[in-house]
């Protein structure tokens, strides 16, 4: 099975269904699925050139990044080179920023474009795991060790701070809008991740689908639509 290490996450998740983790691995696609927002990645992408870019220019991160610390280089590494195999699982991902410090130790960040609520982010768990998988893919590829992970969200305008808005936000060719960064510390937890591994891999190799959540509605309406259509 060959899984991202964001898609692992929501093995953590309280209301995860086995079931559907099934499904999804199994199948070879799945109806009615709607893409991902794209804005969402273009605003990664571009923050992430940003960061490089002036990396490049002044040997260290913008100001706004101060509260990761500094860095001896930038890490790039191609997808193709970023995963790692365990016994029957191929984990990947790609890190927004993966860092060396002056000292050696590695770092790894992932940007967010959402509003803050730490820990009362429903998808926290998920981002740990996430982050975590990164520093076990990283440290297998000989990238070691990972000593800090950072979630960094950067966070849009929203109705209460309209009125920071300046016209110098506008002008002839459209409107720049200001993203506030607010950055969060994920801790480093290696076991947890050899754990979710485990766990992903049983329910993998499961012959039968596993059960699904009690009094899950999806699942009901799911049952009536095979039952209609096998009538
Ligand atoms: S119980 Fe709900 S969450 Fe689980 S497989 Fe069915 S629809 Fe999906």
């Amino acid at each position: 099975m060959r899984i991202s290490a964001k898609d692992l996450g929501w093995l953590a998740v309280d209301d995860f269904c086995p079931r559907c983790f099934w499904i999804e691995r199994h199948a070879k696609g799945l109806p009615y699925q709607m893409g991902f927002p794209g804005i969402f990645s273009s605003i990664d992408a571009y923050t992430k050139n940003i960061v490089e870019r002036y990396f490049q220019k002044n040997g260290k991160f913008p100001q706004w990044l101060n509260e990761i610390g500094s860095a001896k280089r930038i890490v790039s590494v191609k997808p193709s080179e970023f995963k790692v195999e365990t016994d029957n699982i191929t984990l990947t991902g790609i890190p927004d920023l993966l860092f060396e410090r002056p000292d050696g130790n590695f770092a790894i960040v992932d940007y967010k474009t959402a509003k803050y609520t730490g820990n009362q982010d429903k998808l926290m768990p998920i981002y740990q795991i996430q982050l975590n998988g990164y520093a076990y893919i990283a440290e297998a590829i000989g990238l070691k060790p990972v000593k800090d992970l950072y979630l960094v969200y950067f966070e849009p305008p929203y109705k209460e701070t309209y009125e920071a808005i300046t016209d110098g936000h506008t002008n002839g060719d459209g409107f720049e809008m200001p993203f506030k960064p607010v950055i969060h510390k994920i801790k480093r937890e290696p076991k947890e991740i050899s754990k979710v591994l485990e766990e992903a891999n049983e329910i993998y190799e499961f012959e039968r689908l596993p059960k699904g959540l009690d009094g899950c509605k999806d699942c009901e309406m799911l049952n009536n639509l095979i039952n209609m259509v096998g009538a």
